[in-house]
């Protein structure tokens, strides 16, 4: 059925870049069998989901929206991929994203954006967008997203549906294609907060692959997202980040938002605000980060090592044909974040921006630090803005950067956040979220509020 929805709706939402109808169907198959043999299977077992076309799948194209991985067959499963096939998840196929995740509206993707289904004029956010448009247009009831500064989040919330950063380190980063490796973080996405949960625990914990993955038990979120589901959340003292409001934020988000507090003062949280003044500083400060370590990440598509190659005509130089392979492969947005990453990291300016913007990053975890001694979890919109209009930002990078205003501060300091569907804008009718940050490791803080709030 998933199959079918997919042929009917995408040639009009684009959320996929590869379809795996054989593969979809013979993992269902197995799935079947260990069922009619009665074997023990997993809770996801045989449920269908979108992976970001970020993960690597043995045998399967990944190009993670980029002309330079064109054609590139990984010969090894991600991790998280292969949680997913033990755990009898479906993979229906991979989805369309920004090039290399650098972006907040997929119009980045090398192979043409993805649309919102609420209106096939908008974003459906980025860099994940194909995962959180093939959720909101029922083609899958799960996915995964990656995080670096914001995407999951933001296409969870400008799509209406549910996407989770969990704390760095939570899930494996082993095949996740780097961008930005002391911030990328893969997490679920789905429709609804339990959902997110159950998936949640199927992709998390330890992995002796990825150097920072956190050798510690998984965060109990699916019995947090169930408790949640009572409603009641007496004595949970929630901090309202007052940074995230003013300017650059459409009323129709604001005003979701103070329905939102309202909402959760009736569920019998305590709120108050609390105020975090180095997040201020957090666009400036990823912007300087994420280059950098893309930068360096990047080097590895050299036009030897993988996919494109573009020149190799036996006159030229290996620096040639690397240089017309890079000249050719990556994208304007690839490219800009690259000049400015290797300008950033150069002797002389290292100090002044690197050096700087990684003293931010820890004002920004003090602030959070001092912020969760006095509340249990921090709640702002996720988006200062709902769903914009495609073209409306792709040739303004600064305007593109501000969608990620509000999710930036988790990914620099490590911690879990995640965006839950909030209504709809009373001004364009478009989707909102509620962002909820909890301290790291305290992953089942967040669901247990989403869940009571959803
Ligand atoms: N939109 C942000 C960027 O362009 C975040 C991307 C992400 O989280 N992968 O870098």
């Amino acid at each position: 059925a998933h199959l079918d929805r997919i042929a009917e709706t995408d040639g009009k939402v684009h959320a996929f870049l590869h379809v795996d109808t054989e593969g979809a169907l013979a993992q269902a198959r197995r799935v079947d069998e260990a069922v009619k043999a009665g074997e023990q299977v997993s809770p996801l077992a045989g449920v269908p989901l979108a992976l970001k076309d970020v993960m690597t799948t043995e045998g399967v194209p990944t190009t993670v929206g980029s002309k330079i991985l064109e054609g590139w067959i990984p010969p090894y499963d991600a991790t998280v991929t292969r949680r997913l096939k033990e755990a009898g998840v479906v993979i229906l196929g991979k989805t369309n994203m920004d090039e290399f995740a650098m972006g907040s509206s997929t119009e980045n993707s090398a192979y043409g954006p993805t649309h919102n289904p609420w209106d096939l004029d908008r974003i459906p956010g980025g860099s994940g967008g194909g995962s959180s448009a093939a959720l909101a247009a029922l083609q899958a009831p799960l996915a995964i997203g990656t995080d670096t500064g914001g995407s999951i989040r933001q296409p969870g919330a400008v799509t209406g549906t549910v996407g989770v950063k969990p704390t760095y380190g939570g899930v494996s980063r082993y095949g996740l294609v780097a961008f930005s490796s002391s911030l990328d973080q893969a997490g679920p996405c789905a429709r609804t907060v339990l959902d997110a949960a159950l998936l949640h625990e199927v992709i998390a914990g330890y992995d002796h692959m990825d150097s920072t993955s956190i050798n510690a038990p998984v965060p109990p979120v699916v019995a947090a997202a169930r408790e949640g589901l009572s409603g009641d959340l007496s004595g949970l003292r929630i901090g309202v980040v007052t940074q995230f409001t003013g300017e650059g934020y459409q009323q129709g988000v604001l005003r979701s938002f103070e329905a939102a507090v309202s909402q959760l003062k009736e569920l019998g949280a305590e709120i108050a605000d609390v105020s975090c003044p180095s997040f201020d500083y957090a666009l400036p400060a990823y912007y300087l980060i994420a280059p950098s370590e893309c930068s360096s990440n990047l080097a590895r598509f050299d036009a030897m090592r993988y996919g494109l190659r573009v020149g190799d005509d036996g006159t030229r130089s290996t620096e040639e044909v690397m240089s017309l392979t890079r000249e050719a492969g990556f994208g304007a947005e690839v490219k800009r974040r690259i000049m400015i990453g290797t300008y950033a990291l150069s002797s002389g300016y290292y100090d002044a921006y690197y050096g700087s913007a990684q003293k931010v990053r820890t004002l920004i975890t003090q602030d959070f630090a001092k912020a969760f001694e006095k509340f249990d979890v921090l709640i702002s919109p996720t988006t200062p803005t709902t769903a914009f209009k495609i073209g409306e930002r792709a040739n303004d990078p600064m305007a593109m950067y501000k969608a990620d205003l509000c999710t930036i501060p988790a990914n620099l300091a490590g911690t879990p956040a995640m965006s839950v569907p909030s209504g709809l804008s009373d001004e364009d009718g478009m989707p909102v979220g509620l962002q909820i940050m909890a301290p790291a490791l305290q992953d089942h803080r967040m669901y247990r509020v989403a869940a009571a709030y959803e």
